[in-house]
């Protein structure tokens, strides 16, 4: 959240929540879980099966729940929940309490690293991290990691805060740490399994869940060409409906949609009339109404009703700065 943001969050009250009839939600995340994951820790918090139900709990009292074909059609006051980068938790817990809430979701997934034979590079590095943890962060190894990378640091969190930040081009580097600090990366994939399988996917989509493409292997794509960027996009999407014989397009993308050029954006709308688009800018307006802005609601000491009230609190601020409406260039 940013200044104005998080300042609104902390004036704005949860028992407003009721108040913005208008406005549907698309909130998202990424995992559910209760315990600590190696691979997550060291990046984002996230919410508990008990906080996840209460999620659901307001989104169901406040909102109605949307199908795909809703969303096109600018229905007010409904919700429709998402999940990026294909965690195995999508299957183990969050499709069991949906089925049981009978609420769907959408679920977008990166195809490199489904079904666990290679992961999330930022995934590496919190497992890296944890492993440095254990060693009480041994100067040795801090500075033979940030010689590889070639940065400097000044503290442990100086150095953690530069290692979550390497350029997506020096990610194969990150195969010399592993091997440094000997630890096996295949034998956490295979038994830790962090991501879901094809049958799982399956599974889902035969209980009428939607899947989306989410790139193949989840690049900055502002560290991207034109062309790799709309090939990471199409060829995930494509993979998506290949795989599993659906015949509809979805996509989110990784990290933020904020640097993404509307010529991109252009030529993804043409590729199917019926695509729907995911981003992360919040309650904002982009330039086709097949671009659909979320928000996320995963920070587990954040309470739900106040992050709405506060999305749209700050929608109206936008709306006032003459921001609401996102400007491609
Ligand atoms: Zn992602």
């Amino acid at each position: 959240m940013g200044f104005i943001k998080d300042n609104l969050y902390r004036i704005s009250n949860k028992n407003l929540v009721g108040l913005f009839k208008k406005q549907s939600v698309y909130p998202y995340y990424h995992i559910i879980r209760d315990d600590k994951a190696a691979h997550i820790e060291n990046l984002y918090q996230y919410k508990n099966i008990a906080q996840f139900k209460n999620d659901l709990e307001v989104l169901s009292k406040n909102f109605s729940p949307l199908s795909l074909g809703d969303l096109t059609a600018n229905k007010n006051n409904g919700f429709l929940i998402s999940f990026d980068d294909g965690l195995e938790e999508i299957y183990s817990v969050v499709f069991p309490i949906l089925k049981e809430k009978n609420l769907k979701a959408i679920f977008f997934v990166n195809p490199v690293f489904v079904d666990n034979n290679e992961g999330l590079y930022k995934h590496y590095i919190s497992v890296i991290i944890n492993h440095l943890k254990d060693q009480n962060f041994r100067k040795e190894s801090l500075d033979t990691i940030s010689s590889i990378f070639n940065f400097s640091y000044i503290s442990n969190d100086d150095f953690t805060a530069k290692f979550k930040n390497i350029r997506f081009s020096d990610r194969n580097k990150i195969t010399d740490v592993l091997s440094y600090l000997n630890i096996d990366i295949h034998h956490y994939l295979k038994t830790q399994k962090p991501y879901i399988s094809k049958e799982q996917i399956q599974e889902m989509i035969d209980q009428g869940f939607y899947f989306g493409g989410h790139t193949m292997s989840h690049p900055p794509l502002e560290q991207l060409s034109f062309e790799e960027q709309k090939k990471e996009i199409i060829d995930s999407i494509d993979w998506v409906k290949n795989t599993f014989s659906i015949d509809y397009s979805l996509f989110a993308f990784p990290f933020s949609d904020k640097k993404i050029s509307k010529r991109l954006l252009t030529e993804l709308l043409e590729y199917d009339k019926d695509i729907l688009l995911f981003g992360n800018s919040g309650l904002k307006k982009d330039f086709d109404n097949r671009i659909i802005q979320r928000f996320s609601i995963e920070h587990p000491k954040k309470d739900i009703k106040k992050i709405i009230v506060t999305e749209n609190l700050f929608k109206y601020y936008n709306k006032v700065i003459g921001k609401y409406k996102i400007s491609r260039k």
